[in-house]
């Protein structure tokens, strides 16, 4: 076992990158992070960066090494960063499965247009708006759709309400909000870092190498998580939808206007150019199309529910929801800041909360309990078969897959990796194919320029992706020995039974 981080290009080579952005912000002048069709974002050396290494994104198989340690060091995708201490108040007993948590609340946001816009109750939007609006903080960090290309997302820094309110709900596709981290570290005040817990460990290890980073980081808020689809997802959910060209569709949204809300896409008809709007359950889109299309790296995720961060928001899924339910979400005070803060947040008007018991987190979120227990055997096969698995200081994920998952489940988790590294070929260097965006924006669209990402239409692009067995090569051996693990039991992102 090598003692220095795994460097950049051996992360994305081992299926390991969760796309979060945090090379790109720590090493700006040299990577960049690009969208790919075939997986999450992934880092880039820029154009006029020739000494750096080539990630093995397609046409770029000559792989030198990076230079750059400090990139290493803020990448969570093998390294998360260590457990944070268990607390001695609050809810001491979810600490082994859940993180620190001090404080349990179900709620809402006052505003109706943020409750209604949000994901489940617009806590996230709410709490960061306080922050701005009276607590003393320039802007909120965070993702949102492109304007100039809707199937994409974009890092904004937000200091008013209206900017931050575009942003609420649930982008179901891939995003890298710690490539903007450089906004906050220049900012003239603190600001509110808001992304999935992938993103908040990217944050929490870059601002232990950045001073002004850690002084500007003001508060952290992770949204649950049980893993992120890549652009294809989006892609095959559109076209179940009737929308066979992704360069035709105008906007996507995923949950949100309702609790949970449905998965709407707009398009404009190919024939005609008229608009057309269709709906599909949020169960439906993400249990039968989206799930399917989640990064391997979530399969061997145990921090779905944001153990770094100072708030973590999810869903309170432990009882049916109402027809007509405006929503709400599960609020899980994690540290001192995030306590004051959303004790103000409630005081000065933002938020509607009610404390929870801790059977709540359970009962809500079980699948993400099951997803955590299976990662240990995951991780065991992988490292035995030398593929990679991330590495998860101080987080007992033994005890949780032998409490948590039943004989069955504990041997699938096992055997069930076998099957996939050689099925999905995790032994070979990951090949992404870089998404080239002209003909997903609307500039393209309005000038009728239709040479795109798919100029031959849905089919023909996902045919021209390359199996992996045409992929030549090997992780270099001569390296720390990367793991990777199998998917045995799908996780769901709600109950399948409600
Ligand atoms: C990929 C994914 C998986 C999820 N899995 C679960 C789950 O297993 N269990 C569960 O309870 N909830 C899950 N959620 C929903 C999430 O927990 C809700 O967003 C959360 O309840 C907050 O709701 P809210 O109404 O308070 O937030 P809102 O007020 O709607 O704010 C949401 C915030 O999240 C940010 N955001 C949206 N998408 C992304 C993204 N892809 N990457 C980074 N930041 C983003 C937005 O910029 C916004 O600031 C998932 C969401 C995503 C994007
Ligand atoms: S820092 Fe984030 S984006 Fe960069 S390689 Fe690591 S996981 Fe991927
Ligand atoms: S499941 Fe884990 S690795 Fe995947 S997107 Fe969510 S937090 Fe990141």
């Amino acid at each position: 076992m090598g003692t220095r981080p795994p460097a950049i290009e051996d992360v994305v080579s081992g299926h390991m990158c969760t796309g979060c952005g945090a090379c790109a912000y720590i090493d700006a002048s040299r990577l960049q992070m690009i969208d790919t069709a075939t997986h999450t974002r992934r880092p880039q050396a820029r154009a006029d960066e020739p000494r750096l290494f080539q990630l093995p994104i397609l046409g770029n198989p000559g792989a030198i090494e990076s230079d750059s340690t400090s990139a290493a060091a803020v990448c969570p995708g093998i390294n998360w960063p260590a457990a944070p201490p268990k607390p001695t108040t609050g809810h001491p007993e979810l600490h082994a499965e859940w993180g620190p948590v001090l404080e349990i609340w179900e709620g809402f946001a006052v505003d109706p247009e943020i409750r209604f816009r949000g994901s489940s109750g617009g806590v996230v939007t709410a709490l960061a708006l306080y922050c701005i609006e009276l607590g003393g903080m320039e802007g909120a960090l965070h993702v949102r759709a492109r304007t100039d290309a809707p199937l994409l997302n974009e890092t904004v820094l937000s200091r008013n309400r209206e900017s931050l309110v575009k942003g609420a709900g649930s982008r179901y596709s891939p995003a890298s909000p710690c490539e903007e981290l450089g906004q906050i570290e220049n900012a003239a005040s603190p600001c509110v870092f808001i992304g999935k817990p992938c993103d908040v460990a990217g944050a929490v290890k870059a601002r232990e190498i950045r001073p002004q980073l850690d002084r500007n980081l003001g508060l952290t808020i992770a949204i649950f998580c049980a893993g992120a689809p890549s652009i294809q997802g989006t892609i095959e959910l559109a076209k179940t939808l009737g929308a066979n060209d992704p360069t035709q569709i105008e906007s996507v949204r995923y949950r949100g206007q309702g609790w949970p809300g449905e998965i709407t896409a707009t398009w404009r008809d190919e024939l005609t150019g008229a608009s057309i709007t269709k709906s599909i359950s949020y169960e439906e889109g993400w249990g039968k199309t989206l799930q399917k299309h989640r990064a391997w790296r979530c399969h061997v995720c145990a921090d779905h529910t944001g153990e770094m961060a100072d708030v973590s928001v999810g869903d309170p899924w432990y009882r049916p929801i109402g027809q007509g339910d405006p929503g709400r979400s599960l609020v899980l005070v994690r540290t001192e800041r995030g306590r004051q803060l959303v004790r103000e947040a409630v005081e000065r008007g933002y938020l509607v909360l009610e404390r929870r018991e801790s059977w709540v987190v359970e009962a809500s979120q079980s699948h993400l309990l099951r997803a955590r227990g299976s990662t240990w055997g995951r991780a065991i096969v992988s490292r035995l078969l030398g593929v990679s698995a991330p590495r998860h200081t101080g987080m007992p994920l033994f005890s949780s897959w032998w409490k948590r998952l039943g004989l069955k489940a504990r041997l699938q988790s096992l055997t069930g990796t076998l099957t996939r590294v050689f099925k999905k070929r995790l032994r070979a260097v990951e090949h992404a194919v870089p998404l080239t965006t002209s003909g997903l924006t609307r500039a393209d669209r309005t000038s009728n320029i239709s040479i795109g990402a798919f100029p031959q239409g849905l089919e023909s692009f996902l045919a021209s992706i390359p199996e992996p067995a045409s992929i030549p090569e090997q992780i270099d051996s001569s390296r720390e020995p990367l793991q990777a693990a199998s998917i045995a039991q799908e996780t769901s992102c709600m109950p399948l039974a409600r």
